[in-house]
């Protein structure tokens, strides 16, 4: 008797739990048709931040890193007709189709891009904090400063997600992040959420292929 291959149980997992609809495919479709890369979340990572939202009762989410849209449906998806999603995408050719993906799922109301560097862009949304949800996805090198935004951005009981921490272990190991911007940006990110005394946070790690990444998932404590 053979057990399934990881990506027959990935798919009956999806199936289960974190089925895409037309308009979540249609995004990926457009996002290759536009020539952006496919380094979209995963379906059930998707389903993982509904659910993390739904924790912190999420009324409020920030995503730094939007390419194509895809998280941004999820993450919106989650919030009460009267919440507010905010992404942040330096690219405006991946804004464009931010926009459109927007508009197709029907989230214009409630969901926005807007243009420019996060380091730049993050300094303006003050006034429109606490986000009650942020979701760090952009470039890596970024992510310490993302994490010093996410904490002045957030309140007590609010959660920060970031993605691609593992790397299939490179961000792990101090040795290797010597040597990439990127990989030295999450090696820093992961070992400061791991110390933080306002934050609890763990690494949920997802099996892609031959590669094992994941989200470092952090709560922010009462001051
Ligand atoms: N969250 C998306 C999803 O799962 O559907 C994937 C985001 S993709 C991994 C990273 C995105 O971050 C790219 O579209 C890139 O252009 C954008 N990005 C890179 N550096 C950035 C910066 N400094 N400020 C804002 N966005 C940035």
């Amino acid at each position: 008797h053979r057990a399934d291959s990881a990506h027959e149980i990935t798919e009956a997992l999806n199936q289960l739990f974190a089925t895409e609809d037309e308009v979540l495919r249609q995004t990926t479709q457009a996002a290759r048709e536009a020539g952006l890369p496919a380094i979209q979340i995963a379906p059930a990572q998707g389903k993982l931040l509904q659910v993390l939202a739904a924790a912190c009762g999420a009324r409020k989410i920030l995503e730094i890193g939007a390419l194509a849209g895809y998280s941004a449906i999820w993450m919106a998806r989650a919030l009460p007709a009267d919440g507010k999603f905010i992404t942040l995408e330096i690219d405006p050719k991946h804004a464009e189709v931010v926009r459109q993906s927007l508009e197709r799922a029907q989230l214009t109301d409630r969901a926005e891009v807007r243009v420019g560097s996060a380091q730049e862009l993050l300094p303006q949304l003050k006034t429109e904090a606490p986000f009650d949800l942020i979701f760090i996805d952009a470039d890596k090198a970024g992510y310490p400063g993302y994490l010093d935004w996410a904490l002045t951005l957030s309140r007590p009981g609010s959660i920060i997600v970031a993605d691609d921490c593992i790397r299939n272990g490179k961000a792990l190991n101090r040795e290797q992040a010597r040597h990439d911007a990127g990989v030295a940006g999450i090696h820093e990110y992961n070992s400061r959420v791991a110390a933080h005394p306002r934050l609890v946070s763990t690494i949920l790690a997802v099996e892609l292929e031959d590669f094992i990444d994941g989200c470092a998932v952090s709560v922010v404590l009462p001051e």
